[in-house]
This record gives C-alpha cells, structure tokens and sequence, in this order.
C-alpha cells in the first residue's frame, strides 16, 4: 500500500490568498530504520532551493531505497520554500545561517530544527548534497573547469576530524581518506571521462569565512564527521542525480549500511523513478489523483464549498499552492498541473459503488483508482447520477448502466497525458458523493509498493 503523508494541511480560507507564504520548518524527515544495529546517516537535500540534483536524489532514498542494516535519516527538501519557487534561498544563502544567526531570522526555526537532527547522539555521519557550478580542478584547465568551481566534488573541511571527536574515531575520522575512497568509487561508474570527481578540501578553519558558517562546518565543530557532495550544475538534473546517488551509495558501502534501490541506476531509471506512483488525495480522501504524467491542466474538480482544503500526498516534494482560483500542484521546482476547481456541497453518505469491471462484480471505494483492461460498467444507483467525463453519449446525463471501453471516451478527457486515466464521478441532487478513476494503462500491477519506505515519521510538507 501507499502511505500518504499524514493529514497534511490546509490553505488559507478559499479564495483569500492571492499568494501564499510557508511555515518556517516546511521541511519533512524521514527516518528509515532498519532495525539493525550499525551505523546512522544522516542525509541533507535542498539546502539550496535552485540545485535539483541533490533535492531529487535525497528524495529518491526515502521513495525508492530500502535500508536493510543500520539507519538512514533523510531531510529531503530543507529549504522547500526556496525549491518551489526555483529561487537559492528566498531570506538569503541557508548554508550561511549554522553559526550565529538572530532569533528574528525568519529560518531561524528551520535552522534549530535541523542542528538538533544533526546532533543527535547516534548520527555518525552528515552528508549534504550541493549542485555546484562547473567543474572542480585542483588546476586551472578552462573558465568551467578551474579550482574556483564545485561541481564532481566530495567537500571536506579539512584533512581529520578534531583531535576530541577521536573516541569516536570509527571509518570517517580521516575526512579526506573517507571522501577519496567515495571519489574512487564514484570514479568507476562515469558515465563520461570529464565527469570525474575530485576530492576538494575547504581548509575551513584556515580563514574561510563562509564555509565557517556552513551546515557541514556546524556538524563537525560538534564532533560529527560531514562531506559536502557537490553534483556539476553543468549537467542535466538526473545525470546530477546518478552521481548523487553513487557518492551517497559509496559511503553507504563505508558505513556498512546495507540497502536495496528499487530501480536501475541509469538516467532513464532515474528520471521513471523520480515520478513513479505519485498521487494527490483531496476532498477528504473522496477525491484520488493519479499525477504521474498528469496533464498541465484539470478542469471541474469538484471541491467542497465550505471550510479549507486539505490535501494529501505521497511525495516528499510534493504540494498544492493556491493562486487566485487556481491549485498549483508542484514537484520539487517543476509545476505538474493546476487544478480548476468547481464547488459542490458534499454528501459523505454513499462510500463506495458497484462496478463489473472485465466481467467481475466489484465495489468500489470513492478516492481510489480502478485498472481497467477492456471495459466496465457502473451500476445504476437510486437517486445518483454518473458522471463518466469524456464518455461520449451526448444526450445521456446518468451513465450508469453502460458498458465502457477505452476507445468510448474522448482523449482530451483523461487525467494522464497517455490518454489511459478518466474520471467517474458520482452526484445525488446536486451533492458530490465522490470520484473514483478508471486506469486503462497496460501492465499495472496492483500494488506497485512505491513509497512503502516512507517512515512513520514522514513529516508533514504542508504550509498555512
Ligand atoms: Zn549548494
């Protein structure tokens, strides 16, 4: 089964809210415990809403990695704000904000939270994700490719940890060491020769300034052992993210984590991956959509008329965002639809339907979707009416009673770009009863288990 993000939140009184602003800790962690004793990683992405690399990859450990041993703490989209608005940092560069910083700061609380995750005594191991401009040389080789840049690097603030972290001493006391053998690793796998990775060394303490202030510096000044891993902005997100996920999976390797990805690490594996199974629920779980390649618009959402909306999703990058009369549903800084809503009163007392789908009686929960090999029918209903949208039977308002095939409904009526997913909605006296969808895409499985990993814990991504 696919687990939602608990009862996520609300959006201002509708039609209130020309723009929207976010809570000050919109960010969400996931705490994949394996239940077997080893060491604890934890992993930050988006600290810096403009690098998608790492915000994506973060994410797909928590959707798409099961941790067999040890434990994997993820915080895939700390500035969430600033990611959805494609912007590095809306109240400026949050990697700058980990040593002192005034309570007015309006991150303040996005900061306190995360430094009290890092500090947590059994952390052994911090790993942020940067995409960074260009490509890293220790030489000046071009105006892309020079000691000046970040990208194909694994960060270090210096050479070992502090001489007091030494009872901890363990695999990642030697800073450099650890990131070289992430490096060779990393180095195995390229997908090109100019992609190699290098090994860059802050010397932090040596008088940089703003790397003082910056999450990896914070961690280790408390002791704990942290490599900034820097993906090249000069890349396409899901090459970005390939090298990610081979750094983070090579410290896996180091820390003794054990773990298995749910897809093939290759660009086309990932780019499936990064949108596989998401869905949006809303109109108090009467309303199901399945959003992987949704259209760019979807008209007459039936809302309720009366109270706030909720909504639920099963992403960590995933929100709706109400502008004027329009739902913006994002992923991560990628806009994956906008819903139109039409407002209805709502009658929560018919749960379900009955439907012959291929020949087999079913009964139907509304907020759930159907998969649908040749046809189905929804059964008459005393007092309701059916409304099949985009079946094309001009003169009738009530569709039940009929046999349905794919080839009955108008295309541009599907919820999916594919033409495969169409919407069943029901109504008595002029109440929204609920919606379910007909899934007329070839080869599903019935519980494809994706996002099966999202902790208990999967905290909430919703903002007033
Ligand atoms: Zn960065």
């Amino acid at each position: 089964m696919i687990k939602y993000y608990s009862a996520l939140i609300v959006l201002g009184a509708l039609g209130l809210l020309a723009d929207y602003a976010f809570s000050s800790t919109g960010f969400s962690s996931h705490y994949l415990d394996s239940g077997i004793a080893g060491k604890t990683v934890l992993i930050v992405g988006g600290i810096q809403g403009d690098e998608p690399g790492g915000f994506n990859a973060a994410s797909l450990v928590v959707t798409h990695y099961k941790i067999l041993s040890g434990t994997v703490r993820v915080v895939p989209n700390l500035n969430f704000s600033s990611i959805i608005k494609r912007s590095r940092g809306l109240y400026g560069d949050l990697n700058r904000k980990f040593d002192v910083l005034n309570p007015s700061d309006p991150e303040f609380n996005t900061i306190k939270k995360i430094k009290k995750m890092i500090l947590e005594a059994d952390v052994d191991l911090v790993l942020n994700l940067h995409d960074g401009s260009g490509f890293y040389s220790k030489v000046y080789e071009d105006k892309n490719r020079h000691p000046g840049r970040w990208g194909q690097s694994i960060i270090v603030d210096q050479e070992q940890m502090p001489p007091r972290a030494e009872e901890k001493k363990g695999s990642f006391f030697q800073l450099a060491g650890a990131a070289r053998k992430s490096v060779d690793s990393v180095n195995t796998n390229l997908l090109q020769p100019d992609h190699k990775f290098h090994v860059r060394n802050t010397r932090t303490a040596h008088g940089d300034l703003e790397m003082a202030k910056s999450l990896t510096y914070f961690a280790l000044k408390n002791n704990k052992s942290a490599f900034g891993i820097e993906a090249s902005k000069s890349l396409p997100t899901a090459k970005r993210v390939y090298y990610h996920l081979l750094a983070l999976e090579a410290f896996f390797d180091q820390a003794g984590i054990l773990f298995e990805r749910k897809f093939s690490l290759t660009e086309e594996g990932i780019s499936r991956a990064i949108d596989q199974g998401i869905e949006l629920a809303l109109g108090k779980n009467r309303i199901l959509l399945t959003v992987e390649n949704v259209r760019n618009r979807l008209s007459f959402i039936p809302l309720e008329k009366k109270g706030k909306l909720a909504f639920q999703v099963n992403h960590p990058l995933m929100t709706l965002i109400q502008t004027g009369n329009v739902y913006n549903l994002f992923h991560g800084n990628r806009r994956l639809t906008r819903l139109s809503p039409q407002y209805f009163d709502y009658d929560f007392s018919l749960k379900s339907i009955e439907m012959i789908v291929d020949g087999k009686n079913r009964r139907v929960t509304f907020g759930t979707s159907v998969p649908v090999k040749q046809r189905f029918l929804v059964k008459k209903i005393p007092d309701h009416r059916v409304n099949i949208i985009g079946f094309s039977k001009k003169t009738i308002t009530n569709e039940s009673g009929f046999v349905v095939r794919k080839e009955n409904f108008i295309q541009r009526f599907s919820i999916d770009k594919g033409g495969y997913i169409f919407r069943v909605e029901v109504y008595g006296s002029n109440k929204f009863n609920g919606m379910i969808l007909v899934d007329f895409r070839p080869n599903q499985t019935e519980d494809t288990d994706i996002a099966s990993s999202f902790g208990d814990k999967g905290g909430q991504a919703g903002f007033l």
